[in-house]
């Protein structure tokens, strides 16, 4: 019951900022759109619907659920070791966690086999709001059994692990956005949170570039393991973004974005 009313903050707060985020980027567009928001958009509610429906079907918030209230029951997990207050416990799942997702993000881009799932979400050739939502189902599936599988050596408690998951998705929302936020305010975030500025390199076509700035949340993990980088080499304004071999629209379809790993 409990878990049933946080479950729907988790999914009303980042439906709310998407909202807002796309109103703002409607006024204040950052870069002009190569394929424009159609069939683009069309393709991105169809990415969320599939993994709406494989969340539901993997029970997304069952399977972080069940490794939280299992390490609960065993008092199994690191943070079970020591009583700590809930706030430190909560900090320390919270950097744990966000470590955890860059590092699969990084896993992502090393391994060939997972860059073919990966590689979806940078077939867009542009960023936007609904970009957040671009990734294949087989990336989800893979990403609820890899935290929650830290969600329960960890024991984080079940409110926290809900708590991250909003926090991470509020992020990603945030960084995909195509806002142009005064750049001393970016330069000023940057110093804790990847902005969209910060993320809109990652994107670039250049192979090189798409290995830095892998952080979706904190900013940390790319400047202490040397993957940051402050802008594209050919400019913010003058970017491209996609994959170098793909520059059609085949991209804004949603079948051939369903069947781009098996290609
Ligand atoms: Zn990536």
């Amino acid at each position: 019951m409990i878990q049933a009313g946080l479950g729907h903050y988790a999914i009303a707060i980042p439906a709310l900022l998407l909202v807002l985020l796309a109103s703002v980027e409607a006024i204040w567009p950052r870069r002009a759109l190569v394929l424009g928001r159609n069939p683009r958009w069309r393709t991105h509610a169809l990415f969320f619907l599939s993994n709406a429906i494989m969340g539901r079907f993997l029970s997304f918030l069952v399977v972080v659920g069940v490794a939280a209230n299992w390490a609960n029951v065993h008092h199994f997990g690191a943070l079970n070791l020591a009583a700590l207050p809930f706030w430190v416990e909560a900090a320390i799942a919270f950097v744990i966690l966000d470590f955890a997702v860059w590092f699969q993000h990084f896993l992502m881009h090393r391994s060939p086999l997972l860059w073919r799932i990966h590689a979806v979400h940078h077939s867009d050739r542009d960023l936007d709001v609904t970009t957040a939502l671009r990734f294949h189902p087989f990336e989800l599936i893979l990403s609820t059994f890899y935290k929650s599988a830290i969600v329960a050596l960890l024991g984080v408690p079940l409110l926290v692990a809900l708590a991250f998951e909003t926090w991470l998705n509020a992020n990603a929302l945030f960084n995909h956005s195509n806002i142009r936020l005064p750049r001393k305010l970016d330069r000023i975030l940057r110093l804790f949170l990847v902005t969209p500025d910060m993320h809109l390199v990652h994107h670039s076509i250049l192979v090189d570039e798409q290995k830095h700035n892998f952080g979706f949340a904190l900013t940390i993990w790319d400047r202490l393991f040397g993957t940051y980088r402050i802008e594209s080499i050919l400019g913010s304004e003058s970017q491209k973004i996609g994959l170098a071999e793909i520059d059609d629209a085949r991209p804004s379809g949603f079948i051939w974005s369903m069947k781009q790993p098996l290609t």
